[in-house]
């Protein structure tokens, strides 16, 4: 591929080591063979570049893709007329009865085949890449059975080739206890050989699970990522999200890519997770969905250096949010990151959660994965709420 630059342009970087968002104005990015190949102020790039073919960008702010790195957008079903019960009065029991909750996605994702999986997870993906995301992470975890477990991440997996998007797969067979059944009898016979399975046909980027009273113990949990080990697939955790268990300690213990909610981590979790390099991924859909009141723990984040990326969790009960842009926007109101957080944690920390280190910042060598803006200001990312300032998107290179 022969070299372009994108020129007459503000680039937010996200630099490590930068401060704020690593802007570099009047800037040029050099792109060669889909990977930057140079980046800094215009004025100060090597003649090398000058003869490649130029596109000026009119002054826009230019970023890394953005990254969801927590999704669950393969699921059958749609969960919209529970909510609606829910609003008419109806209680939990009233709605369970009426096969809601987890059991209808599970029902509706068992009844689906793999091309209409894949043809809904399609719809959502475009809509996320409609805002500038260039990677998007995908769980399995509604079969609860090994067909549909193998289902959900073939289509999964089938997202990538049908779209110019890097998907990251995540086996989360350790979701939920399938109704009438017992746990550890469930990860023994159904969970753990289908995790083996869709290991064995390359399905699987990381391994996940949820620790929670309504699903897996952290000992059960620490049965899953033995498995993963011995598979050499790296983990990652639902943990605390509504009550602490002592999910976040076992999942830097186990050295996590990412311990995912964490509204419920203690001070003590924060340096766990700092000294472990877990990244905690803020999935503030849910708790607003969920209408949570306790935020996650910030100021031991920030003050232990906890990486904190934030997601969507786009999942059809507790967080049908499409938007990785207003996932920013909830960070910053309802857990009180700044703008400059809430972006890095859609780019580099969120490629860190998916322990990718070609992508997430503007910067030398890695995937020219990029988004440019109708904004100046890279705040606005996070102020707006509503609507889709994307003016052009760049997958590995090509507009
Ligand atoms: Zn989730």
């Amino acid at each position: 591929m022969a070299a372009t630059v994108f020129a007459d342009l503000d680039a937010a970087t996200m630099q490590t080591g930068a401060e704020g968002y690593g802007l570099i104005r009047d800037a040029a990015v050099a792109v060669e063979d889909g990977r930057i190949a140079w980046v800094g102020p215009e004025a100060e790039m090597p003649a090398t570049w000058a003869r490649a073919p130029r596109t000026g960008l009119g002054g826009r702010l230019m970023t890394p893709g953005l990254i969801d790195c927590h999704t669950h957008i393969v699921f059958g079903g749609s969960r919209a007329r529970e909510f609606e019960m829910r609003l008419e009065g109806a209680s939990y029991e009233q709605i369970a009865r009426a096969g809601g909750g987890i059991a209808s996605t599970v029902a509706a994702t068992r009844a689906a085949t793999e091309a209409e999986l894949t043809a809904a997870a399609l719809s959502r993906a475009d809509t996320l890449i409609a805002e500038g995301v260039t990677v998007v992470e995908i769980k399995s975890g509604y079969g609860l059975d090994r067909e549909t477990e193998l289902r959900m991440l073939r289509a999964a997996r089938a997202v990538a080739r049908q779209r110019p998007v890097r998907v990251r797969t995540t086996f989360l067979g350790a979701h939920a206890v399938p109704p009438g059944q017992n746990a550890d009898a469930y990860l023994d016979e159904v969970c753990l050989p289908t995790l083996r399975a869709a290991h064995a046909e390359g399905l699987v980027d990381a391994v996940d699970g949820f620790c929670e009273g309504i699903a897996f113990t952290p000992d059960q949990i620490a049965r899953v990522f033995a498995a993963a080990r011995d598979l050499n697939l790296p983990v990652k955790l639902h943990a605390e999200q509504l009550s602490h268990l002592g999910g976040t300690a076992l999942a830097a213990r186990m050295g996590a890519l990412s311990a995912d909610h964490v509204e419920y981590a203690s001070v003590e979790d924060a340096a766990a997770l700092a000294r472990a390099g877990t990244v905690a991924v803020l999935l503030p859909g849910a708790f607003y969905t969920l209408r949570e009141t306790q935020a996650p723990p910030l100021d031991a984040f920030r003050r232990e250096g906890v990486a904190m990326a934030v997601a969507t969790d786009w999942n059809p009960g507790s967080s049908p949010l499409g938007s990785l842009l207003l996932a920013m926007n909830m960070a910053c109101t309802l857990f009180r990151l700044t703008p400059a957080e809430a972006l890095a944690g859609t780019t580099r920390h969120a490629a860190s959660a998916l322990g990718l280190d070609d992508c997430g910042t503007i910067a030398l060598g890695l995937r020219a994965d990029l988004a440019v803006w109708d904004l100046t200001d890279p705040a606005e990312l996070s102020y707006r709420i509503g609507g889709n300032p994307l003016h052009r998107r760049i997958y590995g290179g090509e507009a």
